[in-house]
C-alpha cells in the first residue's frame, strides 16, 4: 500500500499525517528557496486524494489490530510504531508514529493547497474527517497572495469543514526585500490575507526570515516587516533564519556582491529591532527551526516581550569568545539552549574544536557551511 506524500512540512507539524494534495509550487521563483526547483506544479486529480485517503484509514486499523494482537487494545505505543514499519514499510510507520501521538493532526501539502478551486479543498477536508474520525486540526501551507484572492465567505466554508491553521511563508513586509528574493507578493497582499484568514476564523502563522534583506536592507526588513506584523496581527510568528543555499539566485546574488549576508550577531540585533518594533499585536513568537541561532527566543505578546529581548541581549552580552562557543556549539548540534554552556564537558568540547579554527573569518565559513546542512 502506497500514498503520496511531498517533501515538507513545518516543524510544528512533526507529528501529523501528511497528505499530498497539490504537488510543488505554482510560485516556485524565490530567490533563496529551492525545495522544488525544476519541478512542476500540478494539481492532483481528487479522486486520487481520496484514494489515498481511504488508504491511510486501512493502515490505521492494521496498525491498531497489530495493537489488539499484542493485548494492549487500540492504544498505539512505541514498540507498535517499531513493528508496523518493520513489518510493512514506511507508510505503516508514518501512520503508525501519527496514531501514537494521537491521530489528531493532518497537515495538506504541498506548497499552497489554496490555489485548489474552495469546493475541492472542503470536499476533500470533509472527506479526511469522516474517513479518519481522530482527526481534529488540519492545517496547510498558503501563498498570501491566493488567500487574497479568496472572499472571507470561502474561507469560513473552509474553517467550518474543518481547516484550523494555515503556515504561511511571509519572509519580510518590506517591499523592497519582497521584491529583491521574487517572492511575488506585496505588504498590502499580506495585511488583507491576514485579515481575511482572522476574520473566517482560522488560526494564523507567519514565518519570517531574519537575514533576509542582507546588510543592504536589514534595518528596512525589520522595521517594515514589524509594521506589517501590528497590522496582521498573526497567531504565530515563526522565525526561520536565512542560509544561503548554493544554486540558487540568492547564492548568485552574494556570489556577485549584490547581496551580503548578515554574521550571526548581525542577525540577533535585526531580530531585536523586529522584536522591538512590535505594538499592539497579541502573537505567540517560535524559533523551533534549527536555522535560528536562539531557539529558546519565545514567548506571547505583548507579556513576553521584556523575557524575549532579554535572552537577545543575555546573548548579546557574551565576550566574543562565549559567542563563538555559544555558536558553534549551537551550529553543531550540542547545545540547544544558552544554559547548556554551562555543562563543562559540551562547552570544553566545543573549546577543543574552536582551537582547530584559525581566526574569526574561518569560524564565519564553518558556521556557514553547517547552516547549510540543516536544509
Ligand atoms: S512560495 Fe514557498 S515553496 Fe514556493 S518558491 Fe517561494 S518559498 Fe519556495
Amino acid at each position: 500500500m502506497q500514498i503520496e506524500q511531498g517533501p515538507i512540512r513545518p516543524p510544528s507539524e512533526a507529528s501529523s499525517l501528511l497528505i499530498r494534495i497539490t504537488r510543488n509550487c505554482p510560485w516556485n521563483k524565490c530567490a533563496f528557496c529551492k525545495t522544488y526547483k525544476g519541478k512542476q506544479f500540478s494539481r492532483r486529480p481528487v479522486e486520487d486524494i481520496l484514494r489515498d485517503i481511504d488508504t491511510v484509514a486501512q493502515v490505521a486499523k492494521q496498525v491498531r489490530q497489530i495493537s489488539w494482537n499484542k493485548g494492549w487494545g487500540s492504544r498505539v505505543n512505541s514498540t507498535v510504531v517499531s513493528e508496523a514499519g518493520s513489518r510493512y514499510g514506511y507508510l505503516h510507520y508514518h501512520v503508525a508514529q501519527w496514531l501514537y501521538y494521537g491521530g489528531k493532526n493532518v497537515f495538506l501539502q504541498d506548497a499552497n493547497s489554496l490555489v485548489l478551486k474552495t469546493d475541492d479543498l472542503v470536499r476533500i477536508i470533509q472527506y479526511l474527517r469522516t474517513a479518519l474520525p481522530s482527526v481534529e486540526r488540519i492545517t496547510t501551507y498558503a501563498r498570501a497572495n491566493t488567500v487574497a484572492r479568496k472572499s472571507v465567505d470561502e474561507l469560513r466554508e473552509l474553517r467550518e469543514a474543518g481547516l484550523a491553521r494555515m503556515h504561511m511563508g511571509m519572509e519580510s513586509g518590506s517591499d523592497i526585500v519582497l521584491k529583491m528574493i521574487q517572492k511575488g507578493i506585496t505588504a498590502k497582499q499580506l495585511i488583507e490575507a491576514a485579515q481575511k484568514v482572522k476574520a473566517a476564523g482560522i488560526s494564523l502563522c507567519w514565518y519570517i526570515m531574519p537575514g533576509l534583506g542582507g546588510r543592504e536592507h536589514s534595518r528596512e526588513h525589520a522595521l517594515e516587516t514589524a509594521a506589517v506584523i501590528n497590522q496582521g496581527n498573526p497567531d504565530y510568528l515563526r522565525f526561520r533564519t536565512l542560509s544561503v543555499l548554493k544554486r540558487t539566485p540568492l547564492y548568485e546574488m552574494m556570489s556577485s556582491g549584490a547581496f551580503t549576508p548578515l554574521d550571526e550577531d548581525e542577525v540577533i540585533r535585526e531580530q531585536r529591532l523586529l522584536l522591538e518594533s512590535l505594538e499592539g499585536v497579541t502573537t505567540t513568537v517560535v524559533s523551533d527551526h534549527m536555522l535560528n541561532l536562539l531557539q529558546e527566543l519565545g514567548g506571547t505578546l505583548p507579556g513576553d516581550r521584556d523575557k524575549m529581548l532579554g535572552i537577545i541581549d543575555r546573548y548579546l552580552g557574551m565576550t566574543p569568545e562565549e559567542k563563538a562557543n555559544y555558536q558553534l556549539g549551537r551550529r553543531a548540534g550540542i547545545y540547544a539552549i544558552m544554559d547548556d554552556m554551562q555543562n563543562q564537558n559540551r562547552f570544553l568540547y566545543i573549546e577543543k574544536i574552536l582551537k582547530r579554527i584559525k581566526n574569526p573569518e574561518e569560524l564565519k565559513l564553518e558556521l556557514a557551511k553547517m547552516r547549510s546542512q540543516f536544509m
